[in-house]
């Protein structure tokens, strides 16, 4: 059975990693069999991509909540302390090396500095928009606190500007652009509070732990809901490869000019992804190693389905359920740990953001002649970090919460339109990062808290009569 079952991990490994190739190559083919591709064509080559990317986002929610409350809810409040600390401290500890190795690059290989020597800059007119980093804060940490759970489920908060509603033909056009007039308001906006689920179910997870046996049947039907929800996404994992397919093809087919368009923001790709290289395929994995005196290949491999879903879809959360099905049954990591540290690490470990978010911040400032002072540098890191904590899980989500890091540089969020060309590509080699970094941290912590699980899992087996 075990011999099956590796083969058809393999298989499907081999199956996705050739897709992203196959995406690719047909996305080539049908480009060159026709002059133009209209929008909606390109909509029916995605169409099966899309359903992948659908099914994914469904499993989530119910995903995320289940694990994360019964993993919890099953550990004793110590461990559970225990494991949260660990898994906190490393979620600091990578992100800070990934903003701070970053952060070096960029200044050592000055992309910015670069492009603007080889071309002028057209200087664009720019709307300052007045979202400031305290905005942004405030959405975060409202976020964490959702005042409805249902909502919190479709909705999440983010500080939005709101045209001013005056008459046109009364006012003239120079007043109405005025942006003293735009109302400034957190509203609801469309995609899950990923953040404040997960806030939610630790504090409940806490809770059902220490009501004891009055908790146990609350825990029992979350314990069997992630059960059946992990069922349904091994089934949703035999997708991946078509799924990725048609993502990658269709994408290939909505691109203009590829080549000019990277060309020009060469240096700076080249940049971010060095440094992403640097940090998932370089320094996690010798972490790994550290901490758990094994080498980091096998790990890496077996994850190399989640690894390419996050790189097919650009989402750590649509790559959660896979990304967990990798933990649990190719690399068997204990699953009290993984379904309490991947779910949190989804949502508020990105490595992979983090670098870019202090890259591209730094990236604009020297494609503006801008010298950065050192208190600048460490502002746009803690910045940086924080934008990567406040960046949700979906596609360039990242680039959002860039406004942060450029108000602290003073730049106005407009910038981003600078670096805006090249992000759906860069998005994919972060996403991918930010879940490698997730798997290694549950690895990590799964190896520390190795002996306090077993003591704890034949104590309950001493309970429950299992074991005289
Ligand atoms: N797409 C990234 C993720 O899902 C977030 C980002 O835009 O950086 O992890």
């Amino acid at each position: 059975k075990n011999v099956e079952s590796c083969f058809s991990h393999n298989l499907l490994t081999i199956l996705t990693i050739a897709s992203v190739f196959g995406g690719v190559l047909l996305g080539f083919i049908l480009k060159g069999s026709k002059t133009e591709w209209t929008k909606r064509e390109i909509t029916y080559v995605q169409f099966p991509g899309d359903i992948f990317l659908r099914m994914l986002k469904m499993l989530i929610v119910p995903l995320l909540v289940s694990s994360i409350i019964s993993a919890i809810g099953s550990l004793d409040l110590s461990l559970s302390k225990k494991i949260g600390f660990q898994s906190i401290a490393y979620y600091a500890a990578t992100t800070s090396m990934a903003v701070l190795q970053g952060i070096f690059w960029v200044m050592l290989i000055h992309p910015g500095k670069i492009m603007r020597d080889d071309e002028k800059m057209a200087s664009v007119h720019q709307e300052t928009r007045p979202i400031t980093t305290v905005d942004t804060i405030l959405d975060l940490i409202r976020n964490i606190f959702p005042a409805n759970l249902v909502e919190a489920t479709i909705s999440t908060y983010r500080t939005v500007l709101i045209k001013p509603n005056v008459n046109t033909t009364a006012i003239n056009s120079t007043v109405h652009s005025d942006l003293t007039l735009w109302k400034i308001e957190s509203e609801m906006v469309e995609g899950s509070n990923v953040l404040g689920l997960v806030a939610f179910s630790v504090a409940f997870g806490i809770c059902i732990g220490k009501l004891g046996p009055v908790g146990k049947p609350l825990l029992a039907f979350f314990d069997s809901l992630g059960e059946a929800v992990m069922l349904m996404t091994n089934w949703v994992i035999w997708l991946s490869p078509m799924g990725v397919l048609f993502l990658v093809a269709s994408k290939v087919l909505e691109l203009d000019d590829f080549g000019v368009i990277v060309g020009r923001l060469g240096m700076y790709f080249i940049t971010v992804v060095f440094g992403l290289f640097v940090h998932g395929f370089v320094l996690l994995p010798l972490m790994y190693s550290v901490f758990t005196r094994q080498l980091p290949f096998k790990f890496t491999l077996n994850m190399g389905q989640a690894i390419i879903t996050a790189f097919g879809t650009a989402s750590s959360s649509a790559s959660l359920p896979i990304s967990m099905a990798c933990l649990e049954e190719n690399n068997k990591i204990d699953v009290r740990v993984s379904r309490f540290v991947m779910p949190i690490g989804a949502t508020i470990n990105m490595d992979g953001t983090a670098l870019y978010e202090a890259v591209a911040a730094i990236f604009i400032a020297q494609l503006k002649g801008i010298e950065l002072s050192f208190g600048q540098i460490a502002a746009v890191s803690v910045t940086a970090t924080m934008a990567s904590i406040g960046a949700a899980g979906i596609p360039q989500a990242g680039l959002v919460t860039m406004v942060m890091v450029l108000d602290t540089l003073g730049l106005p969020a407009d910038d981003v339109s600078l670096i805006i060309a090249v992000d759906w590509l860069l998005d994919r080699f972060r996403t991918t990062v930010n879940v490698l970094g997730d798997a290694y941290g549950a690895g990590i912590v799964a190896k520390l808290a190795e002996n306090d699980l077993e003591l704890m899992s034949n104590e309950s087996a001493v309970e429950s009569g299992k074991v005289p």
